[in-house]
C-alpha cells in the first residue's frame, strides 16, 4: 500500500485493514494475512445450501469492501484503501487448501484486470482458465529440459542510417503438439509458477552464447547491443545481479554489449533495491532500457530516479501515430523529454514508412518493427547482419 507519491505507508495501514476485517466477520471465521497486502478470510459453514452460502458470502464480501474503503487518518493524511475481493464457495470439506486459494486468487485477479475495487466469484470460465494454465504449467516444466525454447532476434535499426545497431532477443516456445505458443500466453504462466527464474537464467545464458558467437565471427561491432527482457520476479531475486555477472564473465563478454529491458512493474515496489541492482550491473557494463514506456502509471517520476539509458516507446502509441493526433503529440513529447534527459529513444512496432518518417522528424534515434524485420531465428539474423 503506497501513498499518492508511491511511498509505502506500511504496517499502520495493514493493521487497520486487519482490524476492519475482523470486525466484518463472525467469531468462528478466520482472518489471516497471506503476504504483503493480501488477506485471506475463511467463512466457515455459511449454509448447507451452496446457493444460499454463496449469497451470504457475497453479502459479507460487500460489507468487507464497504468497511475497508472508509477513509482513515494517518499522519495528517486522509487515506483511502480499496480492495479487490475474489470469492470461492466450497461445498464440502474435501478441498485442497492451496487449490481453494488459487481459485480465490484467480477471481481476485479478474477484479484487478477489470479495474479493482470490486467483488468477483470464481466461476466455470475461470475454472477452465485455471485448468488450461495448469496443463500449460506441466508442459512448461518439460520444455526447458527438452530444449523447446529458443531465442529469436529482432533487429534494432538506426532511424537515419537504416543500419542495424542492435537487437532484442525474444523468447519462443515450440510445443511438441501445439506448435508455437505466443509469449503473451506462456510468459504469465512462467511468472505465476516461478519457472521464469530458470527460464530467465537460460535466456541470459543463451544471449551471452549468441553474443560470443557473433563477436568471434566479427559480426558484432563495437556499440552494438543485444537486449533481453527481464521479468519483475527474476529481477527482484536477490542473486540476480551476481548470477548475470558470473555468466558475463564466463563468456568473457566485454562491457557494453548486453542491455536489459525492464518495465515499471520491476521497480514499482522496492525502488531503492531496484536502483542498487541496476547500479551493480551498470558497473559491469550492462545497460538498461525502460520497456513499454507510456503504458504504466507514474512513468515520469520513476524516470527521474532510475539509472536507465534507453526508453522504448510502446508500440500502442506508434500504431496509430499516422491517424491519431493525440498519439502523435504523446510520442513527440516523450521523444523531446527523453532527449533532454540524454536518453536513447527506441520506437517499437514500426510497420510503415510513414510511421518511420514521423519518428525521424521528432528526433527518435532507432526503431524496431515489421517494417524492417520481425524477430527471426539466429541464422536468419546473421544473414541480416551480413546483408
Ligand atoms: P515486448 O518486450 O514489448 O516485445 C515486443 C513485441 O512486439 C514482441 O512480441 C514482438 O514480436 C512484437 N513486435 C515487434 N515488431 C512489431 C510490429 O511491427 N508490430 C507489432 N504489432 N508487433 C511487433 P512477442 O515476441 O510476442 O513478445 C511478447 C512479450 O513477451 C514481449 O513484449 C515481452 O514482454 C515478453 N517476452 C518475450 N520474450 C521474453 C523473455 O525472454 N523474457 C521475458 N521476461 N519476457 C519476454
Ligand atoms: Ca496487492
Ligand atoms: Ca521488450
Ligand atoms: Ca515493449
Amino acid at each position: 500500500i503506497n501513498d499518492s507519491l508511491g511511498h509505502p505507508v506500511g504496517d499502520r495501514v495493514l493493521q487497520e485493514v486487519s482490524r476492519r476485517l475482523q470486525g466484518a466477520v463472525r467469531d468462528e471465521d478466520l482472518v489471516a494475512r497471506l503476504s504483503g497486502d493480501e488477506f485471506v478470510v475463511v467463512l466457515t459453514v455459511l449454509d448447507q445450501d451452496v446457493e444460499v452460502a454463496a449469497l451470504k458470502a457475497g453479502e459479507i464480501s460487500e460489507k468487507i469492501r464497504a468497511l475497508i474503503s472508509l477513509p482513515f487518518i494517518h499522519e495528517d493524511m486522509e487515506l483511502r484503501v480499496t480492495c479487490s475481493v475474489g470469492v470461492v464457495v466450497y461445498p464440502d470439506k474435501n478441498n485442497v487448501v492451496h487449490e481453494l486459494l488459487r481459485y480465490a486468487d484467480t477471481a481476485m485477479y479478474q477484479v484487478k484486470e477489470k479495474g479493482r475495487d470490486a467483488i468477483e466469484f470464481f466461476n466455470e470460465e475461470m475454472a477452465d482458465k485455471v485448468s488450461r494454465q495448469l496443463v500449460m504449467e506441466g508442459d512448461l516444466h518439460r520444455a526447458l529440459e527438452d530444449e523447446q525454447f529458443s531465442l529469436f532476434y529482432q533487429p534494432k535499426v538506426d532511424v537515419n542510417s537504416g543500419k542495424i545497431v542492435g537487437a532484442e532477443a525474444l523468447l519462443r516456445w515450440h510445443h511438441p503438439e501445439k506448435g508455437n505458443v505466443s509469449p503473451l500466453e506462456f510468459i504469465p504462466v512462467l511468472e505465476t509458477s516461478g519457472l521464469i527464474l530458470q527460464v530467465g537464467q537460460w535466456v541470459v545464458e543463451e544471449a551471452c552464447r549468441a553474443l560470443e558467437n557473433w563477436s568471434e565471427r566479427g559480426l558484432w561491432s563495437a556499440g552494438m547491443q543485444l537486449s533481453i527482457n527481464i521479468s519483475p520476479r527474476q529481477f527482484r531475486r536477490e542473486r540476480f545481479a551476481a548470477d548475470v555477472i558470473r555468466t558475463l564473465d564466463r563468456y568473457r563478454l566485454p562491457k557494453g554489449v548486453l542491455d536489459m529491458e525492464i518495465t515499471e512493474g520491476v521497480v514499482i515496489q522496492q525502488v531503492d533495491e531496484a536502483i542498487d541492482t541496476i547500479t551493480t550491473l551498470t558497473e559491469r557494463g550492462v545497460s538498461f532500457s525502460l520497456d513499454d514506456f507510456g503504458t504504466g502509471y507514474s512513468s515520469i517520476s520513476y524516470l527521474k530516479r532510475l539509472p536507465v539509458a534507453t526508453l522504448k516507446i510502446d508500440k500502442s502509441f506508434v500504431r496509430d501515430i499516422i491517424v491519431d493526433r493525440n498519439d502523435r503529440v504523446l510520442v513527440e513529447t516523450i521523444v523531446t523529454m527523453g532527449r533532454l534527459l540524454d536518453l536513447e529513444l527506441v520506437a517499437e512496432g514500426v510497420e510503415q514508412a510513414e510511421q518511420l518518417e514521423i519518428l525521424r522528424s521528432y528526433g527518435c534515434h532507432s526503431y524496431q518493427g515489421f517494417y524492417f524485420s520481425p524477430a527471426v531465428e539466429g541464422d536468419k539474423f546473421i544473414e541480416l547482419l551480413l546483408s
